[in-house]
């Protein structure tokens, strides 16, 4: 099977033999991918020049609706989009879970907020402000969409949420969506626009996909254009330094690797529940998707008292998590997505255990349950410990995209600060602390580097939502080594998708133009 690409209002498959992807539990070939021969100028073209303006015509509310019938469409699929994760991406059903349904959940929060915005075309932004003595001259903000295309760029683990979550935003501004999955796991990707386009949910060229190798797709971007990418620092740097990227001023976002942390505070003792918190939560993003999250958690900072009690209450835990084959229901920790990403890891591992000792690593015995392990793409949970964090260079820098992490001791509630802020920047941090001032304290130190701080006490223990997980009303993104970006956030998505200008004239011509806008409200 080769998988076809949507653009210019057709399905065509690429010339060749294309890449293969694979299960990577079997690993036999699944389906095949192609872009060779697509013609990106023109695929762009038509997203602009067709999508674009058949999404205008439409007011926030109405393409807030678009959504609603989105997520109904992939509701109506579900079943078949968790065989392709199980397939594709070797995912446990509640992992697939996260990704699919995440998707769904990403879309329905995105219909609900855009219905409040009405039938307005634009949006606006601030007050009236005078620029002379008189008030007959003044000036009013306000945002117009991108005449443009969104092209999303996204990396393999996500290939559900990955595209909606950044194309929600995208049409309910009414940007057309140009979606580039990475091809290791497209798949579940170009059925969800299949099944959506064959619904005709969407106005035509409101909706493109191309599966395989992104060829000359950047050469072809204008300065109406922009890119969010997702992926990893090296392929951001490439994207950010293309000639055209920088020729049209073409707005771009980065999400890329990040080393975050989870803070146990200085007062947390075994047998408190924050403790057990922190234990529960570290384990959850070590083998959820086999860590293969960006937001997971790398790094464990704790006080140095404390060092070998995490240690050993994640080891335990960690020893009776069950890794396979996911097709067996007793499965909780699937494979990483394919040989290359095992081969990653190994050499990740490797480098970090030159700064670290092992605490766990599935054991020279350790062999995942109805899978061979010649064949398949399985790493261990591996936990490792690091006894001079300040000195310590791999720890800070070394994303080891699987399920990997290095208990880290700190001596002093200053010193955590700073050996969190040794990530240069990251997604996310959590603090688990009974201490209601340190809580308060450590989310205000470690905001500035990093784009959301989760803080957990006993109070919210069963409530809060999660250290990896990304909610659309939250800021997603980081600063530095994160990669700069910025998306979701509730409705500060939007801005990414639209161009503020300045109108400065007569009162009563500003007046009718505030008056047909809406204003954000968070
Ligand atoms: P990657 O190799 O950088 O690929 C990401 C995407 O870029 C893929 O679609 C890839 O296509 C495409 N690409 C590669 N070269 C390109 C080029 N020259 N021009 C345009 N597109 C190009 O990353 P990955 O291995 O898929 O993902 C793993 C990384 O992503 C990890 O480091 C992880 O931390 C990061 N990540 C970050 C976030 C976040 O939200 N911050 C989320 C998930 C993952 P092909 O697949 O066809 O090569």
């Amino acid at each position: 099977m080769k998988l076809s690409n949507y653009v210019s209002g057709r399905w065509t498959e690429g010339r060749g033999t294309g890449t293969a992807l694979h299960d990577p539990v079997l690993g036999t070939e699944i389906a095949r991918a192609s872009t060779d021969g697509v013609d990106f100028a023109a695929a762009l073209g038509h997203a602009r020049g067709t999508g674009g303006p058949g999404l205008r015509a439409l007011g926030y509310a109405e393409r807030a609706a678009l959504l609603t019938r989105i997520a109904d469409v992939l509701s109506a699929n579900r079943a078949a989009y968790f065989e392709i994760a199980l397939v594709n991406s070797g995912s446990p059903e509640s992992d697939a879970s996260i990704d699919i349904d995440g998707a769904i959940f990403t879309l329905k929060y995105y219909a609900r907020a855009g219905a409040a915005l009405g039938g307005a075309r634009y949006l606006k932004d601030g007050e009236l402000v005078r620029l002379a003595k008189d008030e007959a001259f003044q000036s009013l903000h306000i945002s117009q969409p991108l005449r443009g295309a969104a092209i999303l760029i996204n990396a393999f683990n996500f290939p559900a949420w990955g595209l909606w979550e950044k194309a929600a935003p995208a049409l309910l501004s009414g940007v057309p969506v140009f979606a580039k999955p990475a091809t290791a796991t497209a798949w579940l990707t170009q059925r969800m626009v299949e099944d959506v386009v064959k619904a005709g949910v969407l106005p035509e060229g409101a909706l493109s996909i191309v599966c395989g190798s992104a060829g000359d797709l950047l050469d072809h971007v204008t300065g109406a254009d922009v890119v969010s990418f997702t992926g990893s620092a090296e392929t951001a740097l490439r994207i950010r330094g293309h000639a055209a990227v920088l020729r049209h001023s073409t707005r771009v976002n980065v999400e890329a690797d990040s080393l975050n942390a989870a803070l146990l505070g200085p007062e947390a003792k075994p047998g408190t529940p924050e403790f057990d918190l922190l234990v529960r939560e570290v384990v959850r993003e070590m083998t959820v998707k086999a860590g293969q999250k960006c937001t997971a958690i790398r790094r464990i900072l704790v006080p140095a008292a404390q060092r070998s009690a995490v240690e050993e209450a994640i080891r335990a835990k960690l020893a009776k998590t069950v890794v396979g084959n996911p097709r067996n229901k007793d499965v909780r920790m699937g494979p990483l997505v394919s040989k290359a990403q095992q081969q990653a890891a190994a050499e990740g591992i490797a480098a970090l255990k030159r700064e670290a000792s092992v605490v766990y690593d599935g054991g020279p015995d350790f062999k995942p349950l109805d899978a061979d392990a010649a064949i398949a793409a399985f790493v261990p949970s591996t936990l490792l410990g690091c006894s001079d964090a300040p000195g310590a260079r791999a720890v800070h820098d070394i994303e080891v995209f699987g399920p990997v992490a290095t208990v880290v001791p700190y001596a002093s509630a200053e010193q955590a600060f700073a050996i969190a802020r040794l990530g240069q920047g990251s997604l996310v941090a959590s603090v688990f602390s009974a201490d209601a001032q340190f809580l308060a304290q450590a989310a205000v130190e470690l905001a500035e580097s990093h784009g959301r701080v989760l803080a957990v006490n006993a109070a919210i223990g069963s409530m809060h939502t999660g250290h990896g997980n990304v909610m659309p009303q939250c800021l997603h993104g980081g600063p530095g080594r994160a990669g700069g970006g910025e998306e979701l956030g509730g409705l500060r998505a939007l801005a990414f998708y639209h161009r503020r200008s300045a109108i400065q004239g007569p009162l009563d011509c500003l007046n009718t133009v505030a008056a047909q806008a809406v204003e954000l409200r968070y």
